[in-house]
């Protein structure tokens, strides 16, 4: 079901372009939106869209992933086990101000009479780029031109290139290059659980700061989490006008003025580079050093260097990731096709922009693009982006789940804590310990703990990476496969099966339930996972499985006993509806009024007491819907049929999670008006603001879902039995071509699914095999194309 307010049209000054997010005209009515959908950002340092200005913006942030600070959470009820500390990603030093006054005016986009004003997030050359023709109150005519970046190759490094040209007169220009270390951000609702906290004093706190030349450093740490920042900007001023400088600088600020006499025609180009630097162990002097030190490089190297670097960066990403899909049929298809190709480059675009170097964090809920979910990592990272990843950047995912292996320890207490055996991951966290504060929606999703383990499985399959698993992987699963033994139990009232209560699925408004299915059949994929591999193990390397045991006091009947639970575990089945229900009370509950939910009702949890909620039969988010598209071989197609006509019109998709999952069912049980519909609402979730907050950051995992939907939905990519095939099937009045690149065990396959046949290329490597429907193919170097027919629906 799509409850959300109709689609807001992607606005109309903002022409649809494949490569390109495009503003004409200022809006300051979408100044949220736009400092979202316009951040710039790597996976470790990421700016929302906001002016070289400084201003006007709704919320400025400049955050770096990972850098938080902790509060202690406060309840009106304390019980044993809840989660005591908050963490909440920082707004840190804002260093991007570039003011610009022509004779004492200050340029201010509100109140300036623009003559032509173009602004765009360029996709092909990872930059955020403006071009302004201002005319003062005197009529003089100013040039305005800017190019942002935050740098892929260089991790700590964002550059603005910045160039005033006056057109028609001379006039005195000051140009104040400024950074400000002034948090909090404000852009809090108290009322919505999804926004961040702001803490109510200061929590960036001076170390130290000083200039030299044109260059200024500051350093900041936090209180709690113990953390350090330093933060350096520096200049170049390149013009033939007559010019000077000055330097000053604060605890928490910093300020570089250029007065320029300016003379028509005569271009003045400033560069500005930003260095960010952080770390828990180094001292203030050494963080410092290290800004230096970068910034050193990158002026020497200069803002072209820099930007061939970066557009190298994004060719290679989009020969590896690009989806693009070409229709064939009249005018008015093909112009629609030009707005998908956008959407479509747009969600990829961001999914980098919030992963590729992330390196020893995990990914935000909002990438980098808000604080919203306080910069919190949560399953989003390995059921909606590690997909994505696996097959186009192996080497980011095998970082994220690096980084959760990283927990393990913390993952190990949080389990004793709560009773368990073997390990618990949090559900929210940046830390690596939980920090949800509401447990029956966070600490009860234990199904987390399947969701890496199935991300992990994925991974191994498609890399054939059997060192992570054996090295990293393969502890994680015993951890997980023990955590759900000592979790479940054999239940006599459900004749002896294996039963998992008082958990949470995937979908938020069903809490603290037993034998949620989704839960259940994860929970079985990590079992038998874990037993598969700890035997393989025993059986292949000897010395690894050794280390293993003495990693993890491996008793090897442990084994058996994750094999038996895993074969006996209790799957609800409803015989009457034919649907496997949701959990064991879902089907006793009150159906939900939706009739008489006004539309402007909806999230219902911004509306509705949870207990209002909780007792009905209504959806947050697809959770057997998902279920069946993960683990697609476990169900028929009359089942996965049967089950999305039940449970479609009960989801509200309050969450952006749903929509991309239930067109990709939709696809499959045929109902294809409901595809494109929930196909379109996850493709446009944040370029048209399907779910009314982009203000508050992208919708990260639904941005991995619409590849998701791509590959898996339109391209019948499957994955489940660890070989990869190709089912591809059509509508006969579908048009359009879709082609995509997919990483498979080091080697690029490239798929073009056309009006009446597929093609498999190998593009890069030595020799691949897939499968087209049971049909096994053999590429190779020398025999690297096959053509095969399309099945027609
Ligand atoms: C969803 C969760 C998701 C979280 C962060 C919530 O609204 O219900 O499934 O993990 O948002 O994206």
């Amino acid at each position: 079901m799509i409850h959300h307010v109709p689609l807001r049209p992607p606005f109309r000054d903002f022409p649809a372009d494949e490569w390109n997010v495009i503003e004409k005209g200022f809006h300051p009515k979408f100044l949220a939106q736009l400092e979202t959908m316009l951040a710039l950002g790597n996976g470790y340092l990421g700016m929302r869209g906001c002016p070289e200005e400084g201003g006007p913006n709704a919320e400025n942030a400049t955050l770096i992933n990972g850098f938080y600070e902790t509060r202690p959470i406060v309840y009106g009820e304390e019980a044993y086990g809840f989660a005591k500390t908050g963490q909440t990603i920082l707004n840190v030093t804002d260093s991007k101000i570039i003011k610009l006054f022509v004779d004492d005016e200050p340029f201010s986009l509100p109140d300036a009479h623009l003559l032509s004003y173009d602004r765009r997030l360029n996709m092909k050359s990872g930059t955020l780029d403006r071009e302004i023709v201002w005319e003062t109150p005197a009529g003089k005519k100013v040039l305005i031109t800017s190019r942002r970046l935050v740098s892929f190759a260089n991790r700590h490094v964002a550059a603005i290139s910045y160039n005033v040209t006056l057109l028609n007169a001379a006039a005195s220009l000051v140009i104040s290059s400024e950074m400000t270390a002034d948090e909090p951000s404000t852009f809090t609702d108290a009322n919505d659980p999804r926004q961040t906290r702001i803490f109510a004093s200061r929590v960036l706190h001076h170390r130290t700061s000083y200039s030299k030349n044109r260059r200024i450093v500051l350093c900041h740490a936090t209180e709690k989490s113990r953390l350090i920042l330093s933060c350096a900007i520096d200049h170049t001023l390149e013009t033939s006008c007559r010019h000077a400088h000055k330097v000053s600088y604060a605890e928490h600020s910093g300020q570089v003025a250029f007065t320029i006499d300016a003379l028509p025609d005569c271009p003045i180009h400033l560069t500005k580079y930003m260095v960010y630097h952080t770390s828990r162990t180094a001292s203030a002097e050494e963080l410092c050093g290290r800004a230096e030190w970068t910034m050193d490089r990158v002026t020497t190297q200069g803002f072209q260097q820099l930007l061939i670097s970066q557009e190298q960066y994004m060719d290679d990403f989009w020969r590896r990731s690009d989806v693009r899909i070409t229709d064939i049929s009249e005018e008015r298809a093909k112009r629609s096709t030009v707005e998908i190709q956008q959407a479509i480059r747009f969600n990829l675009f961001h999914i980098l922009q919030a992963s590729a170097r992330a390196e020893d964090t995990g990914v935000p809920a909002k990438g980098l693009t808000g604080q919203a979910y306080e910069g919190q990592y949560f399953w989003d990272t390995e059921i909606y982006l590690l997909p994505f990843l696996i097959y186009t950047s192996p080497r980011t995912a095998k970082n994220l789940l690096t980084f959760r292996y990283k927990m393990l320890p913390q993952a190990r207490e949080r389990a004793r804590q709560l009773g368990h055996r073997g390990a618990m991951f949090p559900w929210r966290t940046i830390s690596g310990e939980e920090a949800s504060a509401y447990y029956a929606a966070g600490t009860a999703q234990y199904h987390i703990n399947a969701d890496i383990m199935y991300a992990l499985r994925k991974y191994v399959h498609a890399t054939d990476d059997t060192s992570f698993l054996r090295d990293c992987g393969a502890e994680m699963l015993v951890e997980t496969a023990r955590l759900w033994l000592s979790l479940g139990f054999y239940s006599d009232a459900k004749g002896g099966k294996f039963c998992i209560n008082s958990v949470t699925g995937p979908d938020e408004y069903n809490t603290v339930v037993n034998n949620n299915a989704y839960t259940n059949l994860m929970a079985r994929e990590n079992l038998r996972y874990a037993a598969q591999t700890v035997e393989a193990l025993r059986a292949t390397d000897q010395d690894a499985y050794n280390a293993l045991v003495h990693k993890t006091a491996l008793a090897p009947s442990e084994v058996e006993g994750w094999t038996r639970a895993a074969d006996r575990m209790y799957m609800p089945y409803d015989e009457k509806l034919k649907i496997i229900p949701q959990d064991d009370s879902f089907l006793d509950r009150e159906p939900w009024d939706f009739r008489n939910t006004p539309h402007d009702h909806y999230p219902l949890l911004l509306f509705y007491h949870p207990l209002d909620i909780y007792r009905k039969q209504v959806i947050k988010q697809a959770d057997v819907v998902l279920a069946m598209f993960l683990l697609g071989d476990a169900f028929s197609l009359e089942s996965k049929k049967r089950n999305f006509e039940f449970y479609d019109p009960l989801t509200t998709g309050d969450s952006s999670l749903s929509s991309c999952i239930e067109a990709i069912i939709a696809a499959q049980v045929g109902d294809i008006g409901k595809a494109i519909r929930y196909g379109v609402a996850a493709l446009l979730m944040d370029l048209a603001d399907v779910g009314g907050n982009v203000k508050d950051g992208c919708h990260i995992a639904s941005m991995g879902g619409t590849w998701m939907m791509l590959t898996y939905g339109l391209g019948g990519m499957r994955d489940d039995d660890g070989t990869l095939s190709f089912w591809p099937r059509r509508a006969p009045e579908d048009n359009a071509i879709l082609r995509f690149p997919v990483t498979y065990r080091g080697q690029m396959l490239e798929v073009e699914i056309g009006i009446d046949q597929v093609e498999y290329i190998l593009r890069n490597g030595e020799s691949l095999s897939i499968r087209h429907g049971t049909e096994e193919i053999q590429l190779t170097r020398e025999c690297s194309r096959a053509v095969r027919p399309v099945t027609k629906r």
